[in-house]
C-alpha cells in the first residue's frame, strides 16, 4: 500500500504534470518543463527523459541536471548501460550505488559521474517501450517502492506524450518493415483447423485515454466499482445463453468470473487511482505494467493467466471509456466475412463478435490450450496462433486468408491465391452436403457382398459429441479424457469427472465409447502439475508413466469412470504402455476401484472392457502375453510413428521426414493385425493417419477393419470405403509389402487412380 504523504505528492506532481502538459507550447518545451518539476518535487539532482528512436536506441531527450549539450547527443542501444537495461526488460530499477553495475555505462558528455544512485522507469505505451525515464541523487540514495510507483505514473502521463508524435514521428515508434503493403504469407501454429477468407478486423484498436488525472479518487473508485459490476453482469447474461450450459467455454468462463475478484489485481488499481490517476488511466498502467512484464514469462499457463487479466483489462477500460454513452460495445458494423486479428484474447472477447460473420482468428501469440481456441473450437472458428507481429503488418480491412488446417495467414493475397482458396471453400462446402448424404449408408467396400469397415470418432471435448449422431459414424473409438484437464486451473475432483463422463455417455445415447485414461506429458502439459524440465519429453515422464506413479489420479478417475457408466457398458483404454506388466499394473488399480466401487454398494457398470493403446513399437513383440489379458487395441499411430522412427512428432524439421506409408510401418500393421486376429481381439486405429483416406485404404489393404478419426474425416474416410475393390487392393498389397521404397504413397495414389478409388 502506498503511504497517505506519498500519495499525496504524487498527486501534487501529476497535477502539475496535467497543467504543464495542457499549458501547450511545442513538445519539446513542455518535456523540460516536466523533467524540472520532477526532479524538484522528487528532491532528484537529475531528471532525465530518453526517448526510443528507429532502430532500438535511446536518446536522451531532455534533462534538468546533466549537460544541456549532451541532449540529443546521447544515445544508447536497448540493452546498453542501466538505461537501454530498463528498456530491455520492462522494468524499473533503482540502484543506490549505480556505478558500480555491471550494466553501468559511462557517458562523459553527461557529466553524470558525480551521480551515485539511479532510478529509472520504463516509458510505456500499449505493450512497447517507448522511452525511459530516470532519476539520479549525488548521495547513495536508497529508492523506496513508492517513489518507483510515483515515477512509474509519472512516465505513464509521460507516455501519452511520446507517443503522441511531436516528439518523434509515430512510425518511428513502430517496428519497421519495409514490406508493409506488399502480400504476405506468414506462417504461425494450426489452434483450430478450417480455413477462411475475409477482411482484417484489428481486435480492439487502442482505447484513448482522454482524462489521465483526476481530482477525487473517491470518485474514481467508485467508477471502477460500477465498472466491475458492469462486467459481473455482462457475465451473468453470457451464463444465462443456452449454448453456455455446459462445455468446457463454460469452465473457461467460470475461471475468468473468479479474476473479476481477484484481489492482488483490484489492489494494484485502486492504488494507482489513489496516486492521482483516473479509474481507466490506473486500469491502463496495470495493464501496461503486466503485458510489459508478460515477455519475462516463460511459462505457458502463467501467460495465459496473464491473458485473461488482459481480457478483463480491456473490457474495464471500454466501460470506463462507454460511461455516459448509451453505444454499445462497436461490433456491430463488423464486416460480413471477418477474420479477427488480435494479439492475444480473453476468452469472452470472442462473444463480443457475432460469430456468423467471423471467419478465421489470428493471434500474434496464444496455444493450443489457450482458452480463446477452446471457444473458438466450440464456435468452429478457424484460429492460427503465434503469427509472429501480424499486427505491425495489417491493416485494417486488408484482405486476409485464414488457413487454419496448415497453421499459416495469408495477408492481401494475389488474386489467384485468394480465388483457389474461395474454390477450395465451396468445394469443401459441397463435399460437406455429400458426406451429410452419406450419413446413413453403411461403410461397406464395393466389391460383391462388400467388406464392413467400423469407422469411429476421435473426441475430447463435449463439443465434439454432436458430431457423433450427425456424421453417422459407430461410435467414439477414442476420447481424450486429457482436454477438459487441461482447460481448468486446477485438477477435476471425483464428482466434476463423474459428471463430465456421465454427459459423454449420455449424449452418446448407446454408441460404444472408448475413454482413455489421462494422457498427459510431452506436448500435452497441465497447467496446474510443474513440468518437468526434460530434455526428450516425448520419451519422458509422460502418459501412463505419470498416472502409474501417482496412482490416486488414476484412481479417482477410473472411479469417476466407473460411476458414470452405473448399468452401463464402459470401455477404458490405458495411453503408451510399453510392457505387459504396465497393463496388469494399471488393471490391477482399476480392480482395486471396482472392489471398492462395489463394498460402497454403488452400482456398477454392466460389463467393464479394458484395452490398450499401441503407441510404443516394443508393445508388438509381446502381443503373446498381453492379447489374452484385454479385451480391445488400438494402435496409436501419431506417437507409434515417432517412436519407431525415432522421430520427434513435435519438431517440424523432421516430423514429416518419414511416411506414415513406408513399408515397414505398413508391414508392422499387418503383423499387429493377424495376431489380434489370432486371439480373436477387436484391432483398431486411431492416429490421424486412419483418417486420411490413402492411409485408411492402406490400413484396410492389410486387414484393418475399424477405425477411429476425428470428426472432418469421418465422410471422406467413408466415400473412400465404399469405392474401394477391396480384393484387388489386398492382391494388389501384398506385393509392395518388401518394397524398400522410402513410402508406398506414390503406388497406392496410382492403385486409387487406376480403380477409381474416392481421395
Ligand atoms: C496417437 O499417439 O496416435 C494417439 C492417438 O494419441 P495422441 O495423439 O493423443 O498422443
Ligand atoms: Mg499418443
Amino acid at each position: 500500500m502506498l503511504s497517505a504523504a506519498t500519495t499525496s505528492v504524487s498527486r501534487r506532481l501529476l497535477g502539475r504534470l496535467r497543467d504543464v502538459m495542457a499549458g501547450g507550447g511545442r513538445a519539446q518545451e513542455r518535456l523540460d518543463k516536466v523533467v524540472t518539476l520532477i526532479a524538484a518535487d522528487m528532491v532528484a539532482e537529475v531528471c532525465s527523459c530518453y526517448v526510443m528512436r528507429a532502430g532500438e536506441v535511446l536518446e536522451l531527450f531532455a534533462t534538468e541536471g546533466l549537460r544541456k549539450d549532451a541532449v540529443h547527443m546521447t544515445r544508447l542501444r536497448v540493452g546498453e548501460g542501466l538505461v537501454g537495461d530498463v528498456a530491455a526488460h520492462a522494468r524499473p530499477l533503482a540502484l543506490a550505488d549505480a556505478q558500480s553495475h555491471p550494466h553501468f555505462a559511462f557517458r562523459p558528455e553527461t557529466g553524470e559521474e558525480i551521480f551515485h544512485s539511479l532510478m529509472g522507469v520504463p516509458i510505456i505505451r500499449g505493450s512497447r517501450v517507448v522511452g525511459v525515464l530516470v532519476v539520479q541523487n549525488r548521495t547513495m540514495r536508497h529508492y523506496t517502492d513508492e517513489e518507483i510507483e510515483t515515477l512509474e505514473t509519472v512516465a505513464m502521463v509521460l507516455a501519452e506524450l511520446v507517443a503522441s508524435g511531436e516528439l518523434v514521428d509515430k512510425a518511428e515508434l513502430m517496428p519497421v518493415d519495409g514490406n508493409a503493403l506488399l502480400p504476405l504469407r506468414i506462417e504461425g501454429l494450426r489452434l483450430n483447423g478450417g480455413v477462411g477468407v475475409g477482411v482484417a478486423v484489428l481486435h480492439r484498436p487502442r482505447i484513448t485515454i482522454r482524462r489521465l488525472v483526476a481530482e477525487d479518487p473517491d470518485i474514481e473508485l467508485e467508477r471502477l466499482r460500477k465498472a466491475l459490476a458492469g462486467i459481473k453482469m455482462a457475465l451473468e447474461e453470457l451464463f444465462s445463453r443456452p449454448e453456455m450450459r455446459d462445455g468446457e467455454h463454460r469452465d473457461v468462463l467460470e475461471t475468468y468470473r473468479m479474476f473479476t475478484e481477484d484481489k492482488g489485481w483490484l489492489n494494484k488499481i485502486s492504488e494507482a487511482i489513489r496516486t492521482g490517476l483516473t479509474a481507466e488511466a490506473a486500469v491502463q498502467k496495470v495493464h501496461d505494467d503486466t503485458r510489459a512484464r508478460m515477455s519475462q514469462i516463460t511459462d505457458p499457463y502463467l501467460r495465459e493467466r496473464m491473458h485473461d487479466f488482459e481480457d478483463l483489462a480491456n473490457r474495464l477500460l471500454q466501460f470506463l471509456s462507454d460511461e455516459g454513452e448509451d453505444g454499445d460495445l462497436p461490433r456491430a458494423d463488423l464486416p460480413e466475412a471477418a477474420i479477427l486479428i488480435g494479439r492475444n484474447m480473453g476468452p469472452m472477447e470472442l462473444f463480443d463478435y457475432d460469430p456468423k460473420r467471423l471467419r478465421g482468428l489470428v493471434l500474434e501469440e496464444g496455444s493450443a490450450t489457450a482458452h480463446v481456441a477452446i471457444v473458438a473450437r466450440a464456435l468452429d472458428i478457424p484460429v492460427v496462433g503465434r503469427v509472429k507481429d501480424v499486427l505491425d503488418k495489417i491493416e485494417p480491412l486488408d484482405p486476409v486468408i485464414c488457413d487454419g488446417d496448415n497453421g499459416q495467414v495469408f495477408i492481401r493475397p494475389p488474386e489467384d491465391i485468394r480465388e483457389s482458396f474461395i474454390d477450395a471453400l465451396s468445394q469443401r462446402q459441397l463435399r460437406k452436403e455429400v458426406y451429410a448424404r452419406l450419413r446413413d449408408l453403411p461403410a461397406v467396400t464395393s466389391e460383391g457382398k462388400g467388406v464392413a469397415i467400423a469407422i469411429h470418432m476421435n473426441a475430447g471435448l463435449l463439443l465434439d459429441l454432436q458430431h457423433l449422431h450427425d456424421s453417422g459414424c459407430d461410435g467414439i473409438g477414442l476420447y481424450r479424457t486429457e482436454l477438459p484437464f487441461m482447460a481448468r486451473s486446477s485438477l477435476p475432483d471425483v464428482a466434476a469427472q463423474t459428471l463430465l463422463y456421465r454427459k459423454i455417455l449420455d449424449q452418446a445415447e448407446g454408441k460404444p465409447v472408448v475413454f482413455r485414461t489421462l494422457d498427459v506429458g510431452g506436448d500435452k502439459v497441465l497447467p496446474y502439475w510443474n513440468p518437468y524440465d526434460e530434455d526428450n519429453p516425448a520419451l519422458g515422464w509422460r502418459s501412463i508413466r505419470i498416472t502409474l506413479d501417482r496412482p490416486a489420479v488414476m484412481r479417482h478417475q477410473l472411479r469417476a469412470l466407473l460411476r458414470a457408466a452405473a448399468g452401463r457398458e464402459l470401455s477404458v483404454m490405458f495411453p503408451m504402455i510399453a510392457e505387459v506388466a504396465e497393463l496388469v499394473q494399471a488393471r490391477r488399480i482399476l480392480d482395486l476401484e471396482l472392489n471398492h466401487e462395489r463394498q460402497m454398494g454403488n452400482d456398477l457398470p454392466s460389463r467393464v472392457k479394458v484395452g490398450t493403446m499401441l503407441e510404443v513399437p516394443a508393445l508388438a513383440l509381446q502381443l503373446d502375453a498381453l492379447l489374452p489379458l484385454v479385451d480391445f487395441v488400438s494402435v496409436g499411430t501419431n506417437d507409434l510413428l515417432q517412436f519407431m522412427f525415432a522421430v520427434d512428432r513435435g519438431n517440424p524439421r523432421i516430423s514429416e521426414r518419414y511416411d506414415p506409408l513406408a513399408p515397414t510401418m505398413i508391414r508392422f500393421m499387418r503383423y499387429v493385425g493377424a495376431k489380434c486376429r489370432d486371439y480373436g481381439v477387436p484391432l483398431s486405429v486411431c492416429g490421424e493417419m486412419a483418417g486420411r483416406p490413402l492411409e485408411a485404404m492402406a490400413l484396410i489393404g492389410v486387414g484393418i477393419r475399424s477405425l477411429s478419426v476425428s470428426a472432418p474425416a469421418i465422410g471422406p474416410v467413408k466415400t473412400m470405403v465404399r469405392s474401394l475393390d477391396l480384393p484387388a487392393l489386398e492382391s494388389y498389397m501384398l506385393t509392395l509389402l518388401d518394397s524398400p521404397d522410402h513410402s508406398l504413397r506414390g503406388k497406392l495414389n496410382a492403385f486409387a487412380r487406376d480403380h477409381g478409388v474416392a481421395l
